[in-house]
C-alpha cells in the first residue's frame, strides 16, 4: 500500500483531519520552499529523495506554512508502520 502520494480532493477520504481551504496552494508553496526535496534530516544529512508528501510538524490540524515540511514517500510517517 504505497498510495499516500496520491492526495485526494475529498477531505476525510483517508485522513482523519480535513484539509483546510487553500491546501493545494499551501502544499505547492511548501514544495517550492523546500525545493521539491525531502527535508528529513538524519544526523545532519538531508535526505536526497524527491519530496512527494507534505507532512505536518506536530499538530496535524495546524496548517500554518512554517508547520509544514516536505517528505519523500519513504520518510512520510503515515507510510511507516508503527511510527
Ligand atoms: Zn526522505
Amino acid at each position: 500500500m504505497a498510495t499516500s502520494d496520491h492526495w485526494q480532493e475529498d477531505p476525510g477520504a483517508w485522513r482523519t483531519s480535513p484539509r483546510p481551504r487553500g491546501w493545494k496552494t499551501l502544499r505547492a508553496q511548501a514544495l517550492e520552499r523546500d525545493g521539491d526535496q525531502c527535508t528529513w534530516d538524519d544526523d545532519g544529512e538531508r535526505c536526497t529523495e524527491a519530496g512527494t508528501d507534505v507532512d505536518h510538524i506536530g499538530d496535524p490540524d495546524d496548517h500554518r506554512f512554517e508547520k509544514l515540511r516536505i517528505l519523500c514517500g519513504h520518510h512520510d510517517p503515515s507510510d511507516v508502520p508503527g511510527f
